[in-house]
C-alpha cells in the first residue's frame, strides 16, 4: 500500500522531480541538480515494415517526450518472423509492470478492430499500443505532413494510454483530437507533452519487475 499512495513525503519529493524535469527541458540546466529518469522498456513488434531512418525519427520523438516526463525509454525490437529463440527473451514473455508493447499493424489488421477511419491508433492494457501505419501514411500524404512526427506523437499518445488510468486530457500529447497543429509543431521538433497531473501518475507507476535473462530492468 505503502508503494501504491503517495505519503505527503513523497508527494513533496514528487514535486521536486517534477520540477527538475521541466528544468531538464529548459535551455541549459544551469544550477539545477537532474532528475533521475526512470527506465520503461518498449517491445516494438513491427508489422508494417516501417523504414528504418522513419522509425529512428520516430523514436527520438517519442522518447524526448517521455523524457519530459522522467521516463528514459528503451527499446527492444522484435522480429515477427524470427524464431524466438533468436529474438530478444522481452519478446516472448505475458505482461510485466513497466514493460510496454507497441505494435505497427498495417491496415490489414487495423480493419479489425472495426474503429472509425479516422482512429491512428488504440490502446488495450493487456495487449498493448497499436499504431495504425497505413491510415498515418494515407494522412501524411494527404495533409503533406511529415510521417516521423506524426508516427512518434501517435505511438506516444497510445503508450501513455497504457500507463495512465484517466483517458485523455484537454490539451497537451492525450488530447482526444490530435491537431495537425500538433504534427507541424513536432515537425519543427516540438513535441506535444504530458500533463503535470500525468507525469505525477507516471512516476508513481510500480517500479519494472526483474525477470531474469529478459532484459527487463529492475531500476525505477
Ligand atoms: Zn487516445
Amino acid at each position: 500500500m505503502a508503494l501504491a499512495t503517495a505519503g505527503s513525503g513523497n508527494q513533496k519529493a514528487l514535486r521536486r522531480l517534477i520540477a527538475g524535469i521541466l528544468l531538464l527541458g529548459g535551455s541549459s540546466g544551469f544550477g539545477a541538480t537532474p532528475a533521475p529518469l526512470r527506465q520503461m522498456t518498449v517491445r516494438v513488434y513491427d508489422y508494417s515494415g516501417v523504414p528504418a531512418n522513419v522509425q529512428a525519427a520516430a523514436r527520438d520523438g517519442v522518447a524526448a517526450i517521455f523524457r519530459r516526463a522522467g521516463v528514459e525509454l528503451i527499446w527492444v525490437d522484435c522480429p515477427i518472423t524470427a524464431p524466438s529463440e533468436t529474438r530478444p527473451a522481452a519478446c516472448d514473455i505475458g505482461p510485466v509492470p513497466g514493460l510496454l508493447t507497441l505494435k505497427i499493424v498495417p491496415e490489414s489488421m487495423a480493419g479489425g478492430f472495426r474503429l472509425p477511419r479516422d482512429k491512428f491508433g488504440l490502446a488495450v492494457r493487456e495487449y498493448g499500443a497499436y499504431v495504425f501505419f497505413d491510415r498515418l501514411r494515407n494522412h501524411t500524404a494527404a495533409k503533406s505532413l511529415l510521417l516521423p512526427p506524426i508516427l512518434g506523437i501517435v505511438t506516444a499518445h497510445e503508450l501513455g494510454h497504457l500507463l495512465l488510468e484517466k483517458g485523455h486530457s484537454a490539451a497537451g500529447l492525450m488530447a482526444e483530437g490530435l491537431l495537425s497543429t500538433q504534427f507541424r509543431d513536432a515537425e519543427k521538433g516540438v513535441w506535444p507533452a504530458f500533463t503535470l497531473d500525468q507525469i505525477a501518475w507516471i512516476q508513481r507507476q510500480p517500479k519494472p519487475a526483474l525477470v531474469a535473462g529478459a532484459g527487463i530492468l529492475p531500476s525505477g
